[in-house]
């Protein structure tokens, strides 16, 4: 071992020991919850009453091992952190989210998704293996043939059967530069269609295709952006400054191309929120060229929406112009590729809601109990991130939402308000499963269950 990599076992090691007594400094009545800096968590929460655990010694990348293309990394470390420790190594996550704060405890336990996950599947599938702080008041080390219950139900348990306090994962190599090719499509049919092909065949006209994510403005103007690895030097754009990422996808040819530098692509949607934000002026000309650089991403603006949210601000202004306040309808998706055409179609004659986000993902291995998608057969994540104004009931576009999901058999991400019933809730979520390994690892229920915090919003 390195003196460098000895010191960070060390500081991850006191850490760990600082994590411990939080844990039990908290009343054995009160739910034990984490106290995080950062969280790209959209549902609003019940305030906690008792302090958080102490998490601030679980941040770092504690090694980067070359040679087996692996790194151990603190379970709140953020991929910002670990990307910038393998970059120089010409490595990367096999999936790296594209909001510079996640973390990979939260992606892994929360689902992450990017443009690779389309040949790498989920965050979840490149852990080796992971120690976890039990709602029991263990650290256990889970990998798939250790603890393999826990390991197998962390996805998708959003922190209700421990916290990762340590990941190894696998990391693959990547190329200095990416060479980017928008396509454009006239019919989602044409798109969805060129999407299943690429998954299959992983490249386009003899070009290899790396990276594959794309966007719909309307039925009639969608794109699919695919991303080369290379290393051949030349012209790269900057999409950081007065350009947006987003607006210099469309075009009305078949295609263009453009550059960026294997940093600037895995952080392209991080600077402006995807495209939202637009909400907070920040894609004005004038606005951005006020809005200082280091504060134009996506943590700011998701700290602006939480204040906002707090004080009811849109709501209010809503009021004053005459009209009904506004639903969140913000949520990502997941429908098989074969009902993606039909669901696109539908939701944008139904839900006043563009662009829309889309990532195609296989899992690559087995499936996971928590999010049980069948291993082998594509699927498409579609992301929509916006407020229509209210219905009748309460989350009545969500609910609509979650029934034509279900009904195209697909699933619904939980970082995000959801409205399902207990009983539809266990059939989605791998109910029978997660009891059984909830009791084993958590049997005093000192974190809070999957339902509660997912729909109750505890
Ligand atoms: C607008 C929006 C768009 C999004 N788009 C994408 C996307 O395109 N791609 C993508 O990959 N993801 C996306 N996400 C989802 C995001 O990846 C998940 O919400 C993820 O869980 C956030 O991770 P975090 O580290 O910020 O965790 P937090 O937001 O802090 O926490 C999320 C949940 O995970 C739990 N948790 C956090 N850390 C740990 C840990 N170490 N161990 C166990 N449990 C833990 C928390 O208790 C909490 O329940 C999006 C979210 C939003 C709000």
């Amino acid at each position: 071992m390195s003196p460098p990599e000895i010191d960070a076992r060390t500081a991850h090691a006191a850490g760990v020991e600082r994590l411990l007594e939080s844990y039990r400094a908290v009343p054995p009545t009160a739910s034990v919850r984490l106290a995080k800096p950062t969280s790209n968590l959209f549902r609003t929460r019940a305030k906690a009453q008792t302090a958080g655990l102490e998490t601030s010694g679980l941040t770092g990348v504690i090694a980067v091992d070359v040679n087996t293309k692996t790194a151990d990394v603190g379970g709140m470390c953020t991929y910002q952190d670990l990307v910038a420790a393998t970059l120089p190594h010409g490595l990367a996550p096999l999936v790296v989210p594209q909001l510079k704060t996640i973390t990979l405890g939260g992606a892994v336990t929360g689902l992450g998704i990017e443009s690779t996950s389309f040949r790498n599947g989920l965050p979840h599938e490149s852990v080796l293996e992971m120690d976890i702080l039990t709602g029991a008041g263990d650290v256990v080390t889970v990998s798939p043939t250790e603890h393999d219950d826990l390991y197998r139900a962390f996805p998708n348990s959003y922190g209700t059967l421990g916290y990762a306090v340590r990941l190894r994962i696998e990391l693959e190599p990547v190329e200095p530069f990416v060479a980017l090719r928008h396509l454009r499509f006239h019919s989602l049919t044409d798109l969805v269609a060129a999407m299943d092909r690429i998954v299959e065949t992983r490249e386009v006209d003899g070009e290899p295709v790396d990276f594959l994510d794309g966007v719909v403005f309307s039925a009639h103007e969608s794109y699919l952006t695919l991303g080369t690895r290379t290393s051949v030097p030349g012209p790269v754009s900057d999409y950081t400054g007065q350009q947006v990422y987003y607006r210099s996808i469309r075009h009305d040819g078949a295609l263009t191309r453009d550059r960026l530098t294997i940093h600037d692509y895995l952080w392209r949607w991080d600077t402006d929120w995807f495209w939202c934000s637009e909400a907070f002026g920040a894609q004005r000309p004038w606005v951005r060229r006020l809005w200082p650089r280091a504060l134009r991403r996506s943590s700011v603006y998701a700290a602006l929406m939480r204040y906002e949210q707090r004080f009811h601000i849109g709501d209010r202004i809503e009021r004053l112009n005459g009209r009904p306040p506004r639903e969140r309808v913000v949520q990502d998706v997941e429908v098989p590729i074969d009902r993606c055409g039909e669901f696109v179609e539908w939701f944008l004659a139904t839900i006043p809601i563009a662009p829309i986000w889309l990532c195609p993902l296989r899992l690559r291995g087995a499936g996971w109990p928590l999010y049980p998608m069948r291993p082998g057969r594509a699927y498409v994540n579609v992301g929509f991130w916006s407020t229509v104004p209210v219905g009748l009931i309460d989350g009545e576009t969500n609910r609509l939402i979650e029934r034509t999901v279900t009904q195209l058999h697909g699933h619904k991400s939980l970082y995000s308000d959801s409205y399902y019933s207990p009983e539809e809730f266990g059939e989605l979520y791998g109910g029978d499963l997660y009891r059984a390994v909830k009791q084993r690892y958590d049997p005093d229920a000192r974190l809070l269950d999957l339902y509660a915090k997912a729909v109750q919003r505890r």
